[in-house]
């Protein structure tokens, strides 16, 4: 294949210049007829990987998915770039799928996406038999695989794919793969001394920003604000708290709806799809949201809780910016979450899956309370190293992180503690200190107390989270039962001597606006706000009136290119990222024309 036919159509149909690292490996293997075998972070670009050779070469692409709420998706976004293109699955009425197949037996399909049990089905089998299919791709390839997360049954079936199709090549995708993941892939695939790819996992558009969590509810408010009209996704672990946080936002005026298992399945589809088509700004969810998104335009993800492994932190986050623009992902991270968590893993009953539980706990516990890079520790916990030194793109390496010494606090804590003889529980210690009036204090006596009232200065909410923090640092311990009570561990008696010292965790906030995120992260050149705002507009109006996600008829980057380049002509409009000759032609003039009366209301006319 000459580069310029390559090049052409990346350009032509995709209104892309450049491929993204590795995709054109793959697309050139493809072409010369090889089996490819890719892992690649989610927003790497999987699937312009084989919708280009799709393009090229004769006949149909088939495309094995588990995702049939991504099929939809996928084929909207193939279709608004002028791919011929099709789903077959169980959603279909009867006509519908009838159409398809007709279509697929006339050859006027480049691509044909299809649920993995389909692919079982004998029918199905002596339909594609009779037409020229010119490549076979699995999406989500690790489902083939025990080893992964994911496993799904159907995929079995696929192990047989390169016999049925001898001639073509076979393609293999997948986000999530260990190195034992992929080599059974490759196993059980059998692919024909395939190209194998692997991605570097990092995501260099993504900025991590772990935080101490003291107020919640307060930090999650300061964050939005910062983030007005972006769209984000909030992660807490319980039903319970994703109802309250959604509840709460709302009730200060974001447009945010929750999300999780506990809702029917209307409510879940309804505020999945606000979400989806810019409906709202924020979902507030428990994990079970995610897969199956293919939203490209997300801004920020926020955990308002620990969660349970590195590989979730990383899957989680990494549903913002597939696009490629800038996005912020913050942790915020109270060492009093983890009692809760621990309560839920040793509640496990299968004891590989309690030491598993605890094992990927504790390592993440780690990686929120260490000091090293965010990014060299994710990237490290994947296998792989991270070749700079500062990132520039984590809270470690821009310095916003700042350890606080509060000994003093603790030995208050420890002292009320000891004077009360070890016999009350955190609430009680906390009345003491900051000089509660209440009955039972007078009762005891604890008003009269040496450190009755020495910690005033501060609220309960703090010395209830420094409670937490020694107990989690194993300064103190509470006593089981009904009414637990704290008492002293070895190393309180030396911080209680002045012989250690204890550290919590804490943001800077002064420091961290002046480095703000967005401005750290390089990918993005200025561009016009306010017209970005117009342009997003527009985008929703289309995306509304043909019934598809706004991000399918156009993604920020987009928009964003739009407001800094200020095309007015076809031919500048060209030359932005994303915009080839179909989308030119179906949304070109409304968007030229907004850009032309925005430059002459503003006096911008070259
Ligand atoms: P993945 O499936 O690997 O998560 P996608 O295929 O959804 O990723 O692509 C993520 C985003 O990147 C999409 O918005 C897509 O249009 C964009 N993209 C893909 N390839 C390129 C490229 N070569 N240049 C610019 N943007 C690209
Ligand atoms: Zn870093």
């Amino acid at each position: 294949m000459s580069d310029a036919r390559l090049y052409d159509t990346l350009r032509k149909v995709f209104g892309f210049r450049e491929f993204r690292p590795n995709q054109e490996r793959v697309v050139r293997a493809i072409l010369a007829q090889k089996d490819v075998f890719a892992v690649m972070p989610t927003g790497g670009g999987k699937s312009l990987c084989y919708q280009l050779p799709a393009v090229l070469l004769p006949g149909t692409c088939m495309v094995i998915s588990p995702l049939i709420a991504l099929m939809k998706d996928q084929v909207d976004g193939a279709r608004a770039n002028g791919i011929r293109a099709a789903f077959l699955n169980s959603s279909l009425l009867p006509d519908e799928r009838d159409e398809v197949i007709h279509d697929l037996l006339t050859n006027a399909l480049d691509l044909l996406y299809v649920a993995p049990e389909r692919f079982t089905l004998d029918h199905f089998r002596e339909v594609i038999g009779r037409v020229k299919i010119s490549m076979a791709v699995i999406d989500e390839a690790h489902c083939i695989s025990e080893w992964g997360h994911d496993f799904r049954p159907d995929y079995l079936s696929l192990s047989d794919l390169v016999t049925l199709f001898p001639d073509i090549p076979v393609a293999a995708f997948t986000a999530t793969a260990t190195h034992r993941v992929q080599q059974d892939i490759l196993d059980k695939l059998a692919l024909r001394t395939p190209l194998v790819v692997r991605a570097s996992f990092d995501r260099p558009n993504l900025f991590y920003d772990i935080r101490f969590k003291d107020n919640p509810e307060a930090q999650l408010v300061a964050l939005l604000k910062k983030n007005p009209g972006k769209a984000g996704i909030i992660y807490r672990t319980s039903r319970k708290s994703v109802n309250d946080s959604a509840a709460m936002l709302q009730a200060k005026g974001f447009r945010a709806l929750p999300y999780h298992a506990g809702l029917s399945d209307a409510d879940r589809k309804h505020n999945q799809d606000a979400f989806i088509r810019d409906e709202v700004d924020i979902i507030v969810a428990t994990i079970a949201f995610g897969m199956g998104i293919d939203k490209s335009n997300i801004r920020f993800v926020i955990h308002a809780d620990l969660p349970k492994s590195i590989e979730n932190y990383y899957q989680e986050t990494g549903r913002a910016g597939r696009d490629g623009e800038p996005a912020q992902c913050t942790l915020l991270f109270a060492q009093g979450d983890i009692p809760k968590m621990r309560f839920f893993i040793d509640a496990m009953l299968d004891e590989t899956e309690r030491a598993r539980a605890l094992g990927a706990l504790t390592k993440v516990i780690a990686f929120a309370s260490n000091s090293v890079c965010r990014r060299r520790t994710l990237l490290e916990y994947f296998g792989e190293s991270y070749p700079h030194e500062n990132c520039n793109s984590c809270d470690i390496c821009l310095g916003t992180r700042e350890v606080v010494d509060c000994t003093r606090e603790a030995q208050m804590l420890l002292s009320a503690i000891v004077r009360t003889e070890e016999r009350f529980g955190a609430m009680h210690i906390v009345d003491i200190v900051t000089g509660s009036a209440n009955k039972k204090i007078r009762d005891f006596g604890h008003d009269r107390l040496k450190t009755y009232g020495v910690g005033k200065e501060h609220e309960k909410k703090y010395w209830r989270q420094l409670i937490d923090e020694l107990l989690a640092q194993k300064v103190i311990e509470k006593s089981e039962g009904l009414y637990p009570t704290l008492f002293l561990l070895p190393k309180a008696i030396q911080l209680l001597k002045g012989e250690d010292r204890i550290e919590i965790v804490r943001v800077e906030e002064k420091k961290k606006e002046k480095a703000s995120p967005l401005k750290s992260v390089s990918s993005t050149a200025p561009y016009n706000q306010e017209l970005f705002e117009l342009l997003r507009t527009l985008r929703k109006q289309i995306a509304n009136e043909q019934g598809i996600p706004p991000y399918i008829v156009f993604s920020d980057r987009t928009l964003h290119d739009m407001a800094a380049l200020y095309p007015r002509t076809a031919e500048t409009m060209l030359t932005v990222s994303g915009v080839g000759e179909v989308k030119l032609e179906r949304y070109g003039t409304q968007f030229l024309r907004l850009i032309d009366r925005y430059c002459s209301d503003h006096d911008l006319d070259q």
